[in-house]
């Protein structure tokens, strides 16, 4: 998975969301800025249909929470919305998970966003002519998702 921001600077730094948590909140969160920074698979000719957004803490300055969250629902995966197994997870995240998917991926207008992206970036992955194919044959191999059950489409 890579970085919608490391494609489409630009765009991503009108677009990319923050939820700004309050003292006394119904999630039980500390009070911060969380940022939603919101990433795609960089396979050519893959199809996922997924985004995965790092919850990453304005006062603490690291990622918190890893969400994985599928465009529609899918048989191979019970849940549309998780905790990704492969990435960094705190003792916030079960929490951040409830924000995100029972409040911020509510929003049909940020969802659509989000769907927006990911076409964005499938588009530049997929057309080796795109600008932001230099972006993305410098990535190291490493940034390239392992196999897993959760990545197993690709
Ligand atoms: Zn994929």
């Amino acid at each position: 998975m890579v970085p919608f921001h490391l494609l489409f600077p630009e765009v991503a730094r009108l677009e990319t969301r923050a939820v700004i948590l309050l003292d006394t909140n119904p999630f039980g969160l500390p009070p911060d800025t969380y940022g939603l920074v919101d990433l795609y698979c960089e396979q050519s000719g893959c199809d996922c249909r997924r985004v995965m957004l790092n919850v990453v803490s304005d006062k603490a300055r690291r990622q918190v929470a890893t969400i994985n969250h599928g465009f529609e629902p899918s048989p191979l995966d019970p849940e549309q919305t998780f905790l990704d197994p492969l990435n960094p997870q705190t003792d916030l995240s079960l929490r951040l998970l409830r924000l995100v998917r029972d409040h911020v991926l509510r929003d049909e207008a940020y969802v659509a966003r989000l769907y927006q992206h990911y076409r964005m970036f499938k588009d530049a992955v997929n057309d080796p002519r795109h600008p932001a194919q230099k972006v993305l044959r410098a990535l190291p191999p490493l940034r390239r998702s392992p196999r897993s059950r959760k990545t197993r489409r690709h």
